[in-house]
């Protein structure tokens, strides 16, 4: 057995500074979405030259939140890739309707805008497309795909930080979700957070995040009173971030650049060092300064491996490296074989990426030295 500590897939970077930030809130007792969430919006906001950002519980109740806002329902049809994290997916089951799935490309790990086009249906409402692990999608492709009137909403979970064409990631189509899981680049423990350029949109998912309250009638024209509650005329949720989780946001946004920069850096150490090996892809970098890099996602080549990508995986862990498959299909998820029953085989390019990718370490915690043996233990095989 090794004597180094686990090389861990993921650690979030957080320390002192976001212990010192959640001090205010505790202390003012203002705990709920409030002064903390107002100013991390208006900073995420900015440095994803956005108009308009939402913080929300989580990614996954963010893009819930984009659905409802531009009022996608039963009958209607969205397009998810068939590789990424099943939320994607669920989402569009959330507001009743159909997930359409469209095969990825195996280089990117990104939705095939071929694919989309030969989706679209008379039903086709939106598209979700997805910057897997930090690379940004193929907007341009993306949009071309469908007709006009087609939404395009960015899963950015993975890309905060991240440009397309030199415009950030949140801007890219109608409206966006960024996730804060401890698994992603920066972290509020859970959280998310929504941008559009859609002023109407905007307000009606500020509105759906907050139960549906608006200002009622009487209250616009009497003013406040005490005896007056909000209306409620849209069916909303409690979707708020809360002021400790926004205090944090605050502090961890404001290394974001620097994180990225980190990432970046020893990307291209795993890309000098690992790239002679036929046998391992390396992951597509993009353009210049536009990957975030939440991932560092490999694809093992079934035929040239010296070991299938699980046995592989299996003997990283031994020598203290943990990885994780990239992500899965969702065809191939328990409930949406059963529900849909939908063969895996009519995408294969997703199905290959979810036998064949394998993630390795990398976060902001590691050091040269780690990079350095995660190479050394490749290299040895
Ligand atoms: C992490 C992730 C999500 C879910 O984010 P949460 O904040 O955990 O809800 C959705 N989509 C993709 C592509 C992700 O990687």
């Amino acid at each position: 057995m090794t004597e180094r500590p686990m090389i861990q897939i993921s650690l979030p970077a957080t320390g002192e500074e976001e212990w010192q930030a959640c001090r205010e809130p505790l202390m003012s007792g203002w705990l709920t979405q409030g002064p903390k969430v107002a100013a991390f919006e208006q900073a995420f906001a900015e440095r994803h030259r956005v108009d308009h950002a939402l913080a929300t519980t989580s990614c996954t109740t963010g893009l819930h939140l984009i659905l409802a806002g531009m009022g996608i329902g039963p009958g209607d049809e969205v397009i998810v890739p068939a590789f990424t994290w099943v939320a994607t997916a669920n989402v569009v089951l959330y507001c009743g309707a159909t997930p359409v799935f469209a095969d990825v490309d195996r280089e990117t790990y990104n939705v095939d805008p071929a694919d989309v086009a030969r989706k679209v249906t008379a039903r086709t409402k939106a598209v979700i497309a997805v910057h897997l692990f930090g690379l940004c999608a193929d907007m341009a492709a993306i949009r071309a795909a469908v007709p006009d009137g087609v939404r395009i909403i960015e899963d950015a979970a993975c890309a905060a930080g991240a440009a397309w064409r030199g415009t950030p990631a949140g801007g890219l189509g109608d409206a966006a979700a960024f996730s804060f899981h401890p698994r992603k680049s920066v972290t509020t423990g859970e959280g998310g957070m929504v941008t559009t350029n859609d002023s109407e949109l905007a307000e009606t998912m500020a509105r759906l995040r907050n139960h549906g309250a608006s200002v009622s009638e009487e209250q616009r024209h009497r003013g406040p009173k005490p005896y007056i509650l909000p209306d409620f005329n849209l069916l909303g949720f409690n979707y708020r971030m809360t002021d400790l989780q926004g205090a944090v946001g605050l502090v961890q946004l404001g290394k974001l650049d620097r994180f990225i920069a980190e990432r970046q850096h020893f990307a291209e150490r795993y890309r000098d060092g690992l790239q002679r090996l036929g046998w391992l892809r390396m992951p597509r970098f993009g353009e210049s300064g536009g990957h975030a890099w939440q991932a560092f996602v490999t694809y093992v080549d079934p035929e040239t491996a010296p070991m299938p990508r699980n046995a592989l995986m299996e003997h990283l862990k031994a020598a203290g490296i943990s990885t994780r498959p990239g992500t899965h299909a969702i065809p191939t998820l328990g409930y949406y074989r059963e529900r849909f029953g939908i063969s895996p085989d009519e995408f294969p390019g997703s199905r290959d990426c979810d036998a064949n990718t394998m993630a390795i370490p990398l976060h902001n915690r590691m050091n040269a030295e780690d990079y350095d043996y995660v190479i050394e233990t490749l290299c040895a095989l």
